[in-house]
Parts: C-alpha cells; sequence; structure tokens
C-alpha cells in the first residue's frame, strides 16, 4: 500500500513537471522596453542575442529588435539596410552570415533570435519591429513568413508587439493573424483612424508626440496603447512618465528605470 502510494505520487509530480516546461511568459509590470535589445551599458551590438539577454535580465517588459529579409527570404535580425557593406535584400544569407557581429555572434536568424528569447525568460515580450521594403509585395510576404514563424515555433505568448513604419504590414498581420497585437510607428495616423483600423496603438517619435499631446488623452480615451521612441534624455523619460504612457522606448533602460523609482518615490 505504501509502494502503490509513493508510485502514485511520483506519477502526479512528474504530470506536473512536464505542464510546467510548457513556455510561460508575463510581462514584467513595468514600462520599459529596451530599444534593439540593452546594448548600450556593456558596449553590445544592438539587436544581438546578446543584447535581448541583457534586456531580459534587467527584467525589461520588452526587448525591441528589427527584422529584414535577405535574397533568399530568410528573416534576420538586423537594421540597416547593408549588413558588412551588403545589400541584405539582394545577397543570401549564407553571404551575409559569413560576417559575424563585433561581438562574434552569428547574424541571427529571426528563428534563432525568438529561439534565444523564449530561453529563460519569463517576463520579457518581444517586440518585432518589421522594416518595410520598397519591393512591391515583399511588406506583406514579410508579415505572413513573420507571423507563421512565430506560428511554428508556438512564439505567440512571448511576441508582445509587431511594430512597423508600414501601415498595409501591420494591418497585414492584424488580419492573417487577429490575436496579434500591432502598433504604428510613423506618427502620420490620428488615434481615431488607428481605432478604426484595429490597430492596438500607437508608438510614434517622441517629439510628435509633445507637438500634438491631444494625441495622447484620444488614444487613452479609444483604448489604445501608447509607446514612445526612442526616450534616451532624462526630460523625455520623466514627460513619458508624467503622462502615464504604457511603453517608454529607450537607449536607456537604466536610466527609465531609476527615474520610475524616483517618480514612484515622490
Ligand atoms: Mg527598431
Amino acid at each position: 500500500m505504501k509502494y502503490l502510494l509513493i508510485v502514485f505520487i511520483c506519477i502526479v509530480f512528474s504530470a506536473c513537471n512536464t505542464a510546467s516546461t510548457e513556455p510561460e511568459i508575463e510581462f514584467a509590470n513595468n514600462p520599459v522596453i529596451a530599444h534593439r535589445g540593452a546594448w548600450k551599458t556593456n558596449g553590445l551590438p544592438k539587436n544581438s542575442v546578446a543584447a535581448l539577454k541583457e534586456a531580459i535580465r534587467l527584467k525589461c517588459t520588452g526587448s525591441e529588435f528589427d527584422v529584414r529579409m535577405t535574397a533568399d527570404s530568410v528573416l534576420i535580425v538586423t537594421h540597416d539596410a547593408d549588413f558588412a557593406g551588403l545589400n541584405i535584400e539582394t545577397s543570401t544569407y549564407e553571404t551575409l552570415a559569413k560576417h559575424k557581429l563585433p561581438n562574434g555572434e552569428t547574424l541571427p536568424t529571426l528563428k534563432d533570435f525568438i529561439i534565444a528569447g523564449m530561453t529563460d525568460n519569463i517576463s520579457t515580450g518581444l517586440v518585432c519591429e518589421i522594416k518595410p521594403s520598397k519591393t512591391e509585395g515583399r511588406n506583406i510576404l514579410m508579415a505572413e513568413k513573420a507571423v507563421a514563424l512565430v506560428k511554428e515555433l508556438k512564439a505567440e505568448s512571448y511576441i508582445s508587439y509587431y511594430i512597423s513604419f508600414s501601415y498595409e504590414l501591420i494591418k497585414h498581420i492584424k488580419q492573417i493573424d487577429p490575436n496579434s497585437k500591432v502598433l504604428y510607428l510613423d506618427g502620420s495616423k490620428t488615434p481615431d483612424v488607428l481605432k478604426t483600423d484595429n490597430i492596438t496603438g500607437l508608438d510614434y517619435f517622441v517629439y510628435k508626440l509633445k507637438e500634438k499631446p491631444e494625441w495622447i488623452s484620444e488614444a487613452k480615451t479609444l483604448g489604445l496603447k501608447l509607446n514612445a521612441w526612442t526616450a534616451n534624455k532624462q526630460e523625455d523619460i520623466d514627460w513619458l512618465i508624467t503622462h502615464n504612457f504604457d511603453y517608454i522606448t529607450t537607449d536607456e533602460p537604466e536610466l527609465a528605470f531609476k527615474r520610475l523609482e524616483e517618480a514612484a518615490n515622490h
């Protein structure tokens, strides 16, 4: 009888253990999004896995990164249209990846980057910016490939937002994945228009919002999420804190945490 009880306990325990290996993430309760990862303090390359890991270590609510697509349709994480002097859209991933990042990392594919973001991470959402292409049809293709990849990796719960300067791109993401959250970056649409088009919120240049402060209350009334880029100066960070933004996208996550703490103590 005692033996059976021990066996029973072991079975229950292992069942619980299996359940706990399911991906689980709850975004940290702060507004800080590390812009291209938390790269600055430790001199890491922007958009590197190392910078993503540092944002996770700091428990930022989000870590932003930029996505482009190679000539052979591989989604990669990098900011500029060129990498190591090579045009990304006309170069294959194999050619591009011959060149390492300054810290020795291999140029991350979006797949490897997301997998890194799903590993040992319970609090930092992935904020996926897809860079627009001037080539007809490519924005839609990038949107479809990104959403399909996230689905394949079962990474939906880790992607806090898709963001883009391309309106057609984020609208398409929302269409093919209605549960996704999308923010528009360009600053040219009023909160009203975003709401009508089923966009989750706005992520505008902080100085654009200083020119149009009425958009802040309009967005709040409409239930849109509010984010701004890129607040690196203390006065800009403080301004976003004062206006109760949902998110602060910054190259200075440590400073943002410090200012939030000081604001909370006043
Ligand atoms: Mg970006």
